[in-house]
């Protein structure tokens, strides 16, 4: 089994989700007592979203480099970015440690993909459903037609992900608005699946809220590594 290397504490939730999913999928796979092979570089998740948000990208690149760097050098032999709106900078984290980077979202488009749909409704932070980082690689690698919602829902999206999720705070107020936002681009905009595109939303919808499919992809993302894992 190799080692994995997660840059984590984007938050901490869902870093926690990460570690309890990836040991589960290695005890399923292996049986008895394994568990997975991790180390586990854990940020304090206030001096990256300041960055964040003053678009000092170029600044949060470097500290998640460096965390690259220190998890390779610690044994790491492929490296999880545990959350998608960082995987702006995959190129980045990707340059400074030279082993494999399993990216979130083309695991999750590869699942899309394999379910035979193609015009995910994306629910992330505002960075991850604005910019062309995310939506681009969906588009561009997968053939895949993303749709976003409005601007007062991305508001809503973002808020929710940053003031409650990511303090482990969840409510029936936000489960009820996201679970709306995703049901309108479900009517208005043609959506025939959605993309839990933040690593913390597992904490608040699931597929039992859809009927279309839903694509978690924290899940997601540790099944792919445990299969790199795994070999
Ligand atoms: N974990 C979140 C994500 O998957 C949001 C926190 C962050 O900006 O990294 O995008």
């Amino acid at each position: 089994m190799k080692t994995l290397g997660l840059i984590g504490g984007m938050s901490w939730e869902s870093t926690a989700i990460y570690y309890r999913l990836l040991n589960e999928i290695v005890r399923e796979r292996l049986g008895g007592l394994h568990s997975a092979k991790l180390l586990v570089w854990s940020f304090d998740f206030a001096e990256i979203a300041e960055r964040q948000h003053h678009g000092d990208w170029d600044g949060a690149g470097k500290l998640l480099a460096d965390a690259a760097r220190k998890l390779q050098a610690g044994g790491a032999e492929g490296l999880l970015l545990c959350t998608n709106t960082m995987h702006k900078l995959a190129d980045q984290v990707q340059a400074a440690a030279p082993i494999p980077l399993i990216h979130i979202a083309d695991a999750t488009a590869a699942a899309i993909q394999h379910a035979g749909l193609r015009r995910p409704a994306l629910l992330a932070t505002r960075f991850t459903m604005e910019q062309d980082f995310y939506k681009g690689r969906l588009a561009d690698k997968f053939g895949l037609q993303p749709v976003v919602p409005d601007a007062p829902g991305r508001d809503m999206v973002h808020r929710v992900i940053y003031d409650e999720l990511c303090q482990g705070i969840v409510t029936e107020a936000s489960k009820a608005a996201y679970v709306a936002e995703a049901e309108r681009l479900r009517r208005e905009e043609a959506a025939d699946s959605i993309i839990m595109g933040c690593t913390e939303i597992t904490m608040l919808i699931g597929q039992p809220d859809f009927d279309i499919p839903v694509f978690d992809t924290t899940r997601i993302h540790a099944e792919a590594a445990a299969d790199f894992a795994l070999g």
